[in-house]
């Protein structure tokens, strides 16, 4: 039973965020993200969709295998064997919990499922009861039950109570509810199923229309006690509400909505900067809480203010979401000792042969940059942690660009010790680049997006690249890489690219 003052973060970067596009991330990646997500708090981390593919069943069991503070769940339809592939998957975490859906509105049953919605209510209330001979911990979600009919949906909610589910989520799938109509939503469906009070009622709000945080907001006033979320508020379509938007609301507004929430705020940052490092893809500058801009002030007027009292603009402290002064702390004479201790404070736990890694390649960007801020050690370390074994690896490269030139690039990979060498023509150096690499790989793979940014401020910043390739059966597949050099930050994105691409393929795929 729940704690009734207490809202429960479930979080699904790792499953709704993961299935979004541009977002899928490998096994490796998403254990990096899993642990960030256990520092940071969160009661339920859904790991993924269990029977969708071997590459999804594989990370479920292995986040389940992993974090030990958080309840972890896979998703399930309403089915014998999509509910065996969850339990599968996740019976080895320390607080196991199958989640299983169906959908309730007339238009899902009607044209997705082609079912009767007395089938619906019976096949919900017999895969909920399936689903509990093996965990007493079970979710039942109705899929799209913001458009739903009512007395449909409070029967359907009343028999997998009775079956037996402990969490009861109640998802506006398709982000098409208002706050005002979220919060009725949520007490008419108290009010005519009482036993939800006896289990734990949740909300799962997409953002369609911009709402989805205000949409879960509204449903914990109006008796939900379980926000599903995502970091960066990633996921289908507009995506998912806003772990840190949620958290921070609940934080911040702690008298109005007289909640708990265990979400440790000094960890968001951090956490949001791991997904976009993993994913390659940034939030806007002024997203709430985690945007560049989200606490700077630039109108005098408000930073006289600030000067006199930080509260003058100012609801919540930069130091409340974990974002630090990025404090010039090492140069290129700094020692390992001081390094591991600088990893250390900043939250890192590497292995031994990670440690030396990572400061090899930080003795790389010391030599070229003299100063080196703790965002840089950041980008250093976490590229470090998630990083694939390296089918390929860059030996040396030559670019002959200009304006008055074709560009060519000569690049040497080396694979299995042995060294290649291609050259190309290219529609500028990192074009010569890049097909030079392609001849190497020699795969048809296709250049998806491409971008470039500075990491830190100056004129010696870090290049920060960012490259996706497709495969020949479509998938994408995306690398980054970091140098003072924008070319050579371009090759090793490329390569890192690449490299995924052969980890994943070696393993069984993802999505
Ligand atoms: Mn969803």
């Amino acid at each position: 039973m729940a704690v009734k003052n207490k809202v429960i973060i479930f979080d699904t970067t790792l499953r709704d965020g993961e299935q979004s596009p541009g977002m899928s991330m490998n096994l490796k990646e998403k254990i990096e993200m899993a642990k960030q997500l256990e520092r940071l708090g969160v009661d339920v981390l859904e790991a993924g969709f269990a029977i969708s593919s071997p590459g999804d069943f594989q990370s479920v069991k292995t986040v389940a295998g992993t974090v030990k503070d958080c309840t972890v769940a896979s998703l399930a339809r309403a089915d014998k064997k999509d509910i065996d592939a969850a339990w599968e998957a996740v019976k080895g975490a320390a607080d196991p919990r199958i989640h299983l859906f169906i959908a309730t509105s007339s238009l899902h049953m009607q044209y997705k499922l082609k079912m009767k919605p007395d089938e619906v209510l019976e096949q919900a209330a017999a895969m909920t009861k399936y689903a509990k001979k093996y965990t007493p911990n079970v979710q039942f979600s109705a899929e799209d039950s913001t458009r739903s009919d009512m007395d449909f949906l409070a029967k359907v909610v009343a028999a997998v109570i009775e079956a037996g589910a402990t969490t009861v989520n109640l998802p506006d799938t398709v982000g098409y509810t208002t706050p005002d109509e979220h919060y009725q939503f949520f007490r008419e469906i108290h009010k005519r199923v009482p036993a939800l009070k006896t289990v734990v009622a949740s909300a799962h709000c997409h953002n369609d229309l911009g709402l989805a945080v205000a949409n879960s907001l509204a449903a914990v006033r109006g008796g939900a006690r379980q926000a599903e979320c995502t970091v960066n508020g990633i996921g289908e379509r507009a995506g998912n509400a806003a772990l840190e938007e949620i958290a921070m609301s609940l934080h911040v507004r702690k008298n109005y909505y007289s909640v708990e929430c265990g979400v440790r705020t000094t960890e968001i940052v951090r956490s949001s900067n791991l997904l976009s490092r993993i994913t390659g893809v940034k939030v806007q500058p002024n997203k709430a809480i985690v945007g560049e801009n989200a606490f700077a002030h630039e109108a005098g007027i408000h930073q006289h203010g600030m000067m006199e009292n930080a509260e003058t603009y100012e609801i919540m402290t930069p130091a409340s979401v974990g974002l630090k002064e990025s404090n010039l702390v090492l140069g290129k004479h700094s020692g390992k000792h001081a390094f591991g201790e600088r990893v250390r404070l900043l939250g890192y736990t590497l292995t031994e042969q990670e440690m030396s890694e990572a400061f090899k390649r930080f003795k790389e960007v010391a030599d070229r940059k003299k100063q080196v801020y703790d965002k840089d050690i950041e980008a250093i370390v976490a590229k470090e942690q998630v990083q694939v074994p390296r089918t390929y690896a860059l030996d040396s490269f030559v670019i002959n660009s200009g304006n008055a030139i074709t560009a060519t690039g000569v690049v040497k990979l080396v694979r299995d010790g042995r060294l290649i060498e291609k050259v190309a023509r290219g529609d500028g150096p990192i074009d010569a680049a890049f097909k030079a690499i392609g001849k190497i790989i020699g795969r048809p793979l296709v250049l998806d997006d491409y971008q470039l940014d500075s990491l830190s401020e100056g004129k010696d910043a870090l290049g920060d690249a960012r490259v996706v390739i497709k495969n020949e059966a479509g998938r994408l597949y995306s690398g980054r890489g970091l140098s003072t050099d924008v070319i050579e930050a371009s090759i090793k994105a490329y390569i890192n690219a690449v490299n995924k691409m052969y980890y994943e393929e070696k393993d069984g795929g993802e999505r």
